[in-house]
């Protein structure tokens, strides 16, 4: 493995600048929160080799979660396990609270950050095993006609990843919005425009640009009525990334369901959000019925690959007891 320089800037502006500078110099620089995902790409020769790393964990602030009227903030380098934890998550925003709590294994949770989880690489087999595929700049997508049981069933072509975060999902279902810094200053993206497809970039699965940083995450203020759930179906017992699952919020008038989000994870390159299935939620009193129809709903249009079909009536089932759930008609 090629050395490299760890840098551990002490304010933001300063990493910015590190990234930059590496940038227009043609070197390789990657920012790290806990390096928990990064570090073993890196010895593994998966990414390019850095000549740079920049450790974000020594600026001040960014280990933060802030509430006021206006919402709840939560620093970029706040730790999974912290979001996991936080009262104030747990209580406001059930469905993050629950997502990070079914984030890999205690010690993944403790040592990865909210940035860090979200900004993580696909976990493709091919791709973690070296393989020369679209993702590494080769020519061909290994799943395609390969063992593609784990791989999407929406909004795949030419790669099918599924994005790998837990906590990307219940983002997507907060409408969350991201707070990115970079050389041109601060943007705001909700969580919904964050994410892209293959079909728009295979180098990456955001729109940060290589010197940008996702320093924060806003989550809106919540009304009480607002109630969520995450739900993950994984192929061992724990600390693994999910097969399917569903991150679900329902805003309800007594029995009357007022909104709804639906997102589901492990079935696409990004966190799927199926708005057709909210709308027939949103307004009726819910049903053993409806949420039946919800859940077929949310899969249509699903496209399976060769090996994956189990994928479809998974999910359905997880969307339709989730939603019977969380609604306390089951
Ligand atoms: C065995 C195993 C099981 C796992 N299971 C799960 C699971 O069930 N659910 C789940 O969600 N995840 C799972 N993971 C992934 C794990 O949660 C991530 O490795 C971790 O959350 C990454 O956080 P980090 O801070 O260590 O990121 P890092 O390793 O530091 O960074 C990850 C990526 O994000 C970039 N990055 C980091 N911080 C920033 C920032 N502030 N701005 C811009 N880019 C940034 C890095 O350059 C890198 O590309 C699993 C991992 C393993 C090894
Ligand atoms: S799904 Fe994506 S990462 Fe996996 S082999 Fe195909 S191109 Fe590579």
């Amino acid at each position: 493995m090629k050395a490299f320089e760890n840098l551990s800037p002490a304010t933001l502006d300063e990493a910015v600048e590190l990234l930059g500078t590496a940038r227009a110099n043609g070197e390789v620089a990657y920012p790290a929160g806990g390096g928990s995902d990064l570090l073993g790409m890196v010895k593994d020769e998966l990414v390019p080799a850095p000549d740079r790393i920049v450790d974000l964990k020594r600026i001040p602030g960014l280990d933060e979660i802030r509430t006021s009227e206006r919402g709840t903030e939560i620093g970029g380098l706040v730790t999974v396990d912290a979001v996991a934890r936080s009262e104030g998550i747990r209580s406001r925003y059930p469905v993050l609270a629950e997502a990070a709590a079914a984030v890999g294994a205690p010690q993944l949770r403790n040592t990865g950050t909210i940035a860090g989880n979200v900004c993580q690489r696909p976990w493709c087999w091919y791709f973690r095993q070296g393989f020369s595929c679209l993702k590494r700049g080769g020519d061909r997508c290994y799943s395609v006609i390969g063992e593609n049981q784990q791989h999407a069933i929406f909004g795949g072509g030419p790669s099918f990843i599924v994005h790998p975060s837990d906590t990307a999902n219940a983002l997507v279902a907060l409408d969350a919005e991201f707070q990115i810094t970079g050389p041109n200053g601060e943007r705001t993206v909700p969580a919904s425009e964050f994410f892209i497809l293959p079909r728009d970039s295979l180098e990456r699965e955001n729109v940060l640009e290589t010197d940008e940083l996702l320093v924060g995450i806003s989550l809106p203020s919540t009304s009480a009525n607002r109630s969520g759930a995450y739900r993950k179906v994984m192929d061992r017992e724990a600390w693994t990334h999910a097969v399917v699952s569903v991150a679900l919020t329902l805003d309800m008038d007594g029995e009357v369901c007022r909104d709804a989000r639906i997102v589901l994870g492990g079935v696409a390159p990004i966190p799927w959000r199926v708005p057709a299935a909210e709308d027939m939620l949103r307004g009726q009193g819910i049903t053993a019925e409806l949420a039946q129809q919800a859940a077929d709903s949310a899969l249509e249009g699903a496209q399976p690959l060769a090996k994956n079909g189990y994928k479809v009536m998974m999910a359905r089932a997880l969307v339709r007891r989730s939603v019977l759930e969380l609604s306390g008609a089951a």
